[in-house]
């Protein structure tokens, strides 16, 4: 999907001016991965939280009010797992709907909502969800990770477990290495090294091992290199 020229030129912009001082300290406070990052890799980070916090339609529902530091923290999620793929990986995504707690979706895990058969999106978040999963770093579970996992899913059209790879190549060894193991975890969802909640679907599992990849990455290495190895090769990122 090409971009529009206006687009582009906010773009732009937006990127020319220097980064909130304000969203650092909130990021050094939230996110330990944040400090770590180096020179190339925090300046991609955040040009991605940038344009997403801005271009983004934020949306507070159930009596919540969007505050400027949860549209922060929710785009360094987004941007976390984005910041070494093309810009537009999320350009589907318009609107961020933010509800107190997840109490509204007390029979789905999953919350995600999308527009009917449209190139747009609405991921939808509980705050508490989000809270709960930056407070345990590494514990392979994070909301926010694993809904923008699923939008980087359909990000080829379908909802499927497969993103987009870079080259046509890379579909081979992903199809061999994802089905592998999603297999293994359907047989055996406890002792495995991702959640049972991954042997739902291969595109749960996709969010699944996502959350994983990021937030137990030594784990997930020692348990199952190949398929850290194709998920690092995917994100362009080594979490070890
Ligand atoms: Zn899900």
């Amino acid at each position: 999907m090409p971009i529009s020229p206006i687009k582009n030129w906010r773009r732009r912009r937006w990127l020319a001016e220097p980064f909130s001082e304000h969203w650092v300290e909130i990021l050094e406070k939230k996110f330990p991965f944040y400090k770590k990052l180096d020179d190339e890799d925090r300046e991609r980070f955040h040009n991605h939280l940038t344009i997403f916090l801005r271009e983004k339609h934020w949306e507070g529902a159930g009596g919540l009010e969007v505050t400027e530091k949860m549209k922060v923290v929710i785009s360094a999620a987004a941007a976390r797992i984005s910041r070494r793929l093309p810009i537009s990986v999320y350009d589907r995504l318009t609107e961020i709907v933010i509800y107190p707690s997840h109490y509204l979706h007390p029979d789905k895990e999953d919350s995600i909502i999308w527009g009917q058969a449209h190139n747009f999106g609405t991921v939808v978040l509980s705050w508490d969800a989000v809270k709960q999963g930056i407070s345990v770093p590494d514990d392979a579970r994070d909301t926010s990770i694993h809904e923008f996992a699923h939008v980087l899913d359909i990000g080829e059209g379908s909802f499927n477990g497969t993103p987009l790879l870079e080259r046509g190549r890379d579909y081979k060894a992903w199809f061999h290495v994802m089905s592998r193991h999603f297999a293994r975890l359907q047989d055996d969802p406890v002792s495995g090294c991702l959640r049972a909640y991954g042997a739902q679907n291969e595109a749960e599992f996709f969010a699944v091992a996502t959350e994983a990849f990021f937030e137990t990455p030594r784990q997930l290495k020692a348990c199952a290199p190949d398929l850290y190895e194709v998920l690092a090769n995917y994100f362009k990122v080594e979490p070890v």
